[in-house]
Formats: C-alpha cells, sequence, structure tokens
C-alpha cells in the first residue's frame, strides 16, 4: 500500500504540538508507518515542499499576513486538514492579545516596529476550511489517532462534542466546582482529555477551548456569585478562548454586571 502524504505545518506558538507528535510517533509506530512525512517544520530547515498532502496538520495561530496566504495555499494542495492543539483550533494562548488594540501589544513588545506586520490573531478556520479539530494544549493522544486513522479508512472523524463535566463524572471525581468551591471550567469545555485536572483535585482552565453552543454567560455569573473578582473571571475565559464567540460573550456578561 503506498503511503499517503503527510505535512505538519506551523504558525505563531510554542511548538508544543510538534514535540507531542514526536513523542506519539516514537511510541505508536503502527498507525504513523502509514505515512509519508513529507514535511514537519520541526525537523526542517528547507521551505514547503510542492503538494499535493494526503493530510495537513496546522499547529499555530494566525498572526500575520504571510501565513494566511500560505495556509490557503496548503489547502488548496491537502486533500484533508485538521487544526491541531489549542493555538490552531481556538486561537489559544497568542490570542490573548486579541483583546487589545494591535498597536498598543506592539508598542508594548517591541522597540523598534518597523519590521513587524502582526495583524489580529485567529484560529486556522478563520480563514481556511478545516476537516477536524484536534484540541487541547498540548493536544489529545486519542483524538490524534480519530484524524490520522479517519484519513487512513476514508471516514469522517469522530471527536467529542460534550462537556469535560461529562467525562469528569464517568471518572467518578468529586466535583471541585461544587465541593471546593474552585473556579471550575469544566462546564463550559469541550471534552477530549479525560477529565485531567479535576482528576487531579485541580479545576479546568479550558485549554481544551469551549464546547459547542456552551453557556459561558452562565458559568460567568456563577463565578461572580462565588466571590471570583472580575479580572480574574475576565482572565479565565481569555486564557485560551479570547478568539471564541462562547467565551467573548461571558466576557461581555462581566462587563455588562
Ligand atoms: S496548543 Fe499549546 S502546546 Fe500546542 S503550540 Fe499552542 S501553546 Fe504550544
Ligand atoms: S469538577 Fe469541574 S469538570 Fe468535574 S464535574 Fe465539577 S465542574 Fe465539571
Ligand atoms: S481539564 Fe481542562 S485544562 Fe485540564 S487538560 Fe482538560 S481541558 Fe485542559
Amino acid at each position: 500500500m503506498n503511503k499517503l502524504r503527510l505535512g505538519f505545518f506551523k504558525y505563531s506558538c510554542c511548538m508544543g504540538c510538534s514535540y507531542f507528535f514526536a513523542y506519539v510517533h516514537k511510541h505508536v509506530p503502527e498507525v504513523l508507518a502509514s505515512f509519508d512525512f513529507v514535511f514537519i517544520k520541526l525537523l526542517s530547515r528547507k521551505g514547503i515542499p510542492e503538494g499535493p498532502f494526503d493530510i495537513a496538520l496546522v499547529e499555530g495561530t494566525i498572526t500575520e499576513a504571510w501565513q494566511v496566504d500560505e495556509l490557503k495555499m496548503i489547502r488548496e494542495q491537502s486533500k484533508k486538514l485538521f487544526a491541531v492543539g489549542s493555538c490552531a483550533v481556538i486561537g489559544g494562548i497568542p490570542a490573548i492579545k486579541a483583546t487589545t488594540p494591535e498597536l498598543e501589544i506592539e508598542k508594548r513588545v517591541y522597540k523598534n516596529l518597523s519590521s513587524i506586520h502582526s495583524i489580529k490573531p485567529h484560529a486556522v478556520d478563520a480563514y481556511v476550511k478545516v476537516d477536524g479539530y484536534i484540541r487541547g494544549c498540548p493536544p489529545a493522544e486519542r483524538d490524534l489517532y480519530e484524524a490520522l486513522t479517519s484519513v487512513l479508512t476514508g471516514r469522517k472523524p469522530d471527536f467529542p462534542q460534550y462537556s469535560v463535566c461529562i467525562e469528569c463524572k464517568l471518572k467518578g471525581n468529586l466535583c471541585v466546582l461544587i465541593a471546593d468551591n474552585m473556579p471550575c471550567m469544566g462546564p463550559v469545555t469541550n471534552a477530549g482529555c479525560g477529565a485531567l485536572c479535576p482528576s487531579m483535585n485541580r479545576a479546568c482552565y479550558s485549554c481544551f477551548g469551549p464546547m459547542k453552543q456552551a453557556n459561558a454567560p452562565a458559568l460567568a455569573k456563577k463565578f461572580k456569585a462565588m466571590g471570583i473578582s472580575r479580572d480574574d473571571i475576565i482572565r479565565k475565559f481569555t486564557e485560551f478562548g479570547a478568539d471564541t464567540i462562547e467565551f467573548r460573550k461571558a466576557v461581555e456578561t462581566v462587563y455588562e454586571d
């Protein structure tokens, strides 16, 4: 059987998803042996080779205009394209700056702005069609295999579309929100991590980003009633999800109150 051509592309981020992919590569060769690694940014000094690609994995937030052009070119050359990690899926950490005017942020960070051409940070799907989302920071191993095996078998990928609370309850965890008054983001966060943080008696901070149709404003009100300060509530909803409609609504609620 011919191997499928895979490219792993990177935009603004810490490259943690690439390292995670390298870890998976080492430990699960039986899945990845079916792919020909045509390009992995982490391991390459050269530019992107010519397509086509059977599968493109894209990590990182889009924060510069040239990235938009390159991303569109990759999309044109790829049969399937998956956003990998919170940066690519929801904007993630680099999108923290989304709530501040771009010029103000640039002046805060750089002395000389002449070579700076940044744009508002956005997730990958702001610019191209995405065939699936491998969420998390770093991403969920299960979702990465699901994407790869879906391409190998020619079927639609199946990613969880419920909240972290469901996984938490299935594990039989004590709820840290109710029992310990911790501001847990689990009720509005997409599942996939196996409720990692609450299982360690810590509140979820939503690295997987909002679940579809999450009622984030209701959770923001709950946090306020728990005595969490306005600034801390805003931080909770903008740490990873500042570029998401669901969490922006929560921030608006906090400002309106
Ligand atoms: S999602 Fe997390 S691990 Fe992946 S590149 Fe972004 S910050 Fe790094
Ligand atoms: S601890 Fe968090 S994730 Fe678990 S059930 Fe409670 S609110 Fe949901
Ligand atoms: S519990 Fe929340 S913060 Fe922790 S890994 Fe899962 S989604 Fe991320």
